[in-house]
């Protein structure tokens, strides 16, 4: 499994670490916070709440999990306010988070890969006029799964803050 980190971080990642799944906790106050809608996608994605499923049924979909690797791109902020470069790092994590997942199937068909930020996947959801297009390759975030992504970070010996004009997304593949 140690192998795992290296290869995360030889393939793009700025920081990994492994995950132990019983640190794991599916929480209704973060689903709370999806509800408030400020990232614009509850109620618009298959993989975001409330279609992502309850809270319930995300915690008994990881706990049929016992580790995992935890993943993460930093980007570098020329200020507070540069949200080009904030944009920027959120976009790499995600295309780095999908094709390590496709790197990492052939060893664990059983996977759970929870990114960050709603499914993109497809140009414009499905949801709710049509089925899920691709429910193989979507992806939920850890947050629609009710996680404290910094909580996950700490309890398994990973920072999540790097200092002064950084920016940090985080995604996690739990494994079996
Ligand atoms: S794969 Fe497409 S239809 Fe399915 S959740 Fe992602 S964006 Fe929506």
């Amino acid at each position: 499994m140690d192998n795992l980190v290296i290869k995360a971080v030889n393939y793009g990642f700025s920081h990994a670490a492994l995950l132990d799944a019983s640190t794991l906790r599916a929480r209704s106050e973060v689903r709370d916070m999806c509800g408030a809608d400020r990232c614009n996608r509850y109620g618009k994605n298959w993989r975001c709440p409330p279609a992502c499923g309850s809270i319930e049924e995300n915690a008994q979909a990881m706990s049929a999990y016992r580790t995992g690797l935890i993943v993460q791109t930093t980007g570098e902020l020329e200020d507070d306010f540069d949200y080009e470069s904030m944009a920027a790092a959120g976009r790499r994590q995600k295309e780095l988070f999908i094709s390590f997942r496709d790197e990492l199937t052939g060893e664990y068909p059983g996977m759970l890969a929870l990114g960050n930020g709603a499914c993109t996947e497809c140009a414009k959801c499905a949801y709710p006029d049509a089925p899920c297009v691709a429910p193989e390759r979507s992806v939920s975030s850890m947050e629609a799964f009710g996680l404290v992504v910094s909580d996950v970070c700490e309890k398994n010996g990973l920072g999540y803050y790097y200092g002064p004009r950084t920016i940090t997304y985080t995604g996690c593949y739990l494994l079996q």
